[in-house]
């Protein structure tokens, strides 16, 4: 009997992909079978890796350039994922950056960027994504789901975070526009979840890891004692989007060592 997670013969579509907790999200969905669409904005070489990486384990991908924030762009995606591979069948809506400043000196610019790319880039996917679900309709062989999609959100979408207004906004909308989706989607069973990590290593957050010191400033936010590591992710990616995960609807599974139960109480409280 087929294993219940894994993904044989199913498309995935990993935006954001040439680096960090998306390039092991791209692997780890390889590994279990998928073919992947391994999304980026300008790392090639990044995005050309992880489909090396994926190939050389015996699985299918294609590296292909978006900017998730541009309509066009997000449906040319989809369209040469769809002429690739036939159809899609897992959207990972990993995209995502900061631009910070403190609030007095935030420009419109670095919140209408943050915004673009954390928020309105998830829309844009998973609305592509949702409409080729529906056109290609059910396969029970493959997924009991019609589709699934994972949005990558944070603990910031409940931790709010002094600094960083716009990508902590742009988190917290993705919570509701996640559970609205999912609200609206079910009846297709279009199944609609996120993964809210904690801190994992990754381009992103360099600066708080990279010296020993900035690592256990951090390290006292994580009650677990560890940095999370990228491939933490990926093995929930795969498990959101397999069978085995099919009840779960409209969630949002916090993966942060920790990190969200204010670990500054141990001592404060
Ligand atoms: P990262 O910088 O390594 O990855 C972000 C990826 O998004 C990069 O590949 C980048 O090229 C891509 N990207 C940026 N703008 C894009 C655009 N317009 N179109 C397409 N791709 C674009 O950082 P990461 O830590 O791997 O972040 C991945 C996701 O995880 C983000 O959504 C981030 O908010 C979220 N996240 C990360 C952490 C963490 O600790 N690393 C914690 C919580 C949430």
């Amino acid at each position: 009997m087929k294993s219940k997670t894994r993904l044989d013969n199913q498309t995935a579509i990993v935006t954001g992909s040439s680096s960090g907790i998306g390039k092991a999200c791209a692997i780890a969905l390889g590994q279990a079978g998928a073919n992947v669409v391994v999304n980026y904005a300008g790392n090639s070489r990044g995005a050309e890796a992880a489909v090396y990486e994926i190939e050389a384990a015996g699985g299918k991908a294609i590296a292909v350039k978006a900017d998730v924030s541009k309509e066009d762009q997000v449906r040319d995606m989809f369209k040469t994922a769809i002429d690739t591979y036939g159809t899609v069948d897992i959207l990972i809506n990993n995209a995502g950056l900061q631009k910070d400043a403190s609030f007095i000196d935030m420009t419109l610019d670095d919140w209408n960027f943050v915004l673009g790319v954390n928020l309105t880039g998830q829309f844009l996917c998973a609305r592509e994504a949702a409409r080729e679900f529906l056109r290609r309709g059910p396969r029970p062989e493959m997924s009991v789901a019609l589709g699934k999609i994972i949005c990558m959100s944070s603990v910031h979408e409940l931790i709010p975070w002094a600094g960083h207004v716009n990508y902590a906004a742009s988190k917290g909308g993705v919570m509701l526009f996640m559970k609205s989706i999912a609200q609206e989607l079910g009846e297709h069973k279009i199944r609609v979840n996120s993964i809210a990590p904690g801190a994992i290593r990754t381009p992103i957050n360099r600066m708080a890891w990279e010296t020993p010191e900035a690592e256990q400033e951090l390290l006292k936010l994580i009650p677990y004692g560890r940095i999370g590591e990228t491939e933490d992710i990926g093995n929930l990616a795969v498990w959101l989007a397999s069978d085995e995960s099919d009840y779960i609807h409209g969630q949002t599974i916090i993966m942060d060592g920790g990190m969200a139960l204010y670990p500054g109480f141990r001592e404060n409280g």
